[in-house]
């Protein structure tokens, strides 16, 4: 059996969907690991890192792969170049993706994609979205303490007490959770507001002060957050405007699966921060949790500057990479179970697992709402 590395081809991605340090567990499944040349760089993995460690690196590692390994999609050029019946692993953004997804299906390629990984328990060790997340609400407060130009924890010296800096944190899932933890880490106090009902334990929990609004939490399927209607959202802006006033940083994380991120703060919010005021927006790749925000760029509204993060993760190659392929690793090893001591890649498509992840399959769109937009 054949395992590829994919090069990733989409700008700015620097992540790569496998390590050298795992190589020698994939051979153990009984694969063959062939590594695209140069597929570890944005990562500092070299080539003979990956040699090293027991893969072949090959120009034509994707034509003889039994299993692609990627993080982003691979392109039209990638999936021309797969055999049919190849599977595929990475992120896959379906529904906005539906000519790759119909490029798939034709190509007979089995497409997984691991934001579909249903997070049940047993596929907690195959969360990508988690582990990536994590990455990014870890940069995203050591962002916002490199654009602060002033000290995160409280200092008392015999030049005076200078006072700690106050984060506000919208949105505390797992990303949100990881901005606080490192908030208060570096010492500032840190209050945070999430929809959900379980969210406002869960910020305590991380040494914070959970912002209590006099609004119904939205809780939706599968521990997800749900869409807000425009009166609610506009009653909940009008509720933090204070608590995004008085922040010298502001940090947003918020999401709804499959939506544009909620605006949680207009720019007349933002205009009401003070000289020197910071916001991160996480969600800026997703339409941007503040008015204003621009992807991949710091903007000023008022005195505050914008940031506005894109592909976060990839700005952490090394560890958003290894979590990542053990994400992969662990997803490979259900796909290819063990049979009278042998090992072959046989999805079960029955499994809840692959059944949930699996987008395309022997030529047809398996993942339902991919399927209805192609029609
Ligand atoms: P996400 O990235 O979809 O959203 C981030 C956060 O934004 C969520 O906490 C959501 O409640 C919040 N949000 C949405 N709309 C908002 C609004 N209008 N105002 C304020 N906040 C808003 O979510 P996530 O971080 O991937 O996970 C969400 C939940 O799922 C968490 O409770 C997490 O612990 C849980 N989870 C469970 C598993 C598992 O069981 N295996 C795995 C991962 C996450």
């Amino acid at each position: 059996m054949r395992l590829a590395v994919a090069r990733e081809t989409r700008e700015g991605e620097t992540r790569v969907a496998m390590v050298p340090e795992l190589v020698a567990r994939l051979s153990a499944l009984g694969y063959q690991v062939l590594v695209e040349p140069g597929a570890g760089r944005g990562a500092l993995i070299t080539d003979d890192d990956y040699t090293a460690a027991g893969a072949i690196v090959h120009d034509q590692a994707l034509e003889s792969a039994d299993l692609v390994v990627a993080v982003q999609p691979l392109d039209a050029h990638a999936v021309r170049r797969l055999r049919r019946g190849a599977l595929t692993v990475s992120f896959l953004p379906a529904t906005q993706e539906l000519g790759l997804v119909a490029d798939l299906r034709d190509a007979g390629v089995t497409a997984l994609a691991m934001e579909l990984v249903p997070r049940i328990s047993r596929a907690q060790s195959m969360d990508a979205l988690s582990s990536q997340s994590l990455v990014s609400g870890y940069r995203c407060a050591i962002v916002a303490a490199g654009l602060l130009r002033r000290f995160f924890p409280l200092n008392m010296t015999a030049a005076g007490t200078v006072q700690p800096a106050e984060v506000v944190v919208l949105g505390a899932g797992v990303a949100g959770l990881q901005a606080i933890a490192t908030s208060k880490r570096l010492g500032a106090v840190v209050r945070a507001y999430d929809v959900r009902a379980a969210a406002a334990e869960e910020i305590r929990s991380m040494g914070a002060k959970a912002i209590e609004l006099d609004l119904p939490t939205l809780d939706g399927a599968g521990g997800y957050a749900r869409e807000m209607t425009e009166d609610r959202a506009a009653l909940q802006r009008e509720l933090l405007t204070p608590f995004v006033a008085r922040a010298d940083a502001l940090i947003t994380t918020a999401a709804v699966p499959g939506r544009r991120a909620p605006v949680l703060v207009t720019a007349a919010m933002v205009e009401q921060m003070g000289p020197g005021s910071v916001v991160v927006d996480l969600a800026a790749d997703s339409g941007g949790n503040v008015e204003g925000v621009v992807a991949g760029e710091v903007v000023r509204i008022g005195h505050a500057q914008v940031w506005g993060g894109r592909n976060v993760p990839a700005q952490m190659p090394g560890p958003a990479s290894r979590l990542y392929a053990q994400n992969v690793l662990n997803l490979v090893t259900l796909l290819t179970p063990e049979t009278d001591g042998v090992r072959s890649l046989d999805p079960d498509f029955d499994d809840e697992i692959v059944a949930g992840a699996c987008v395309t399959h022997e030529g047809v769109v398996r993942h339902e709402p991919s399927r209805l937009a192609l029609e």
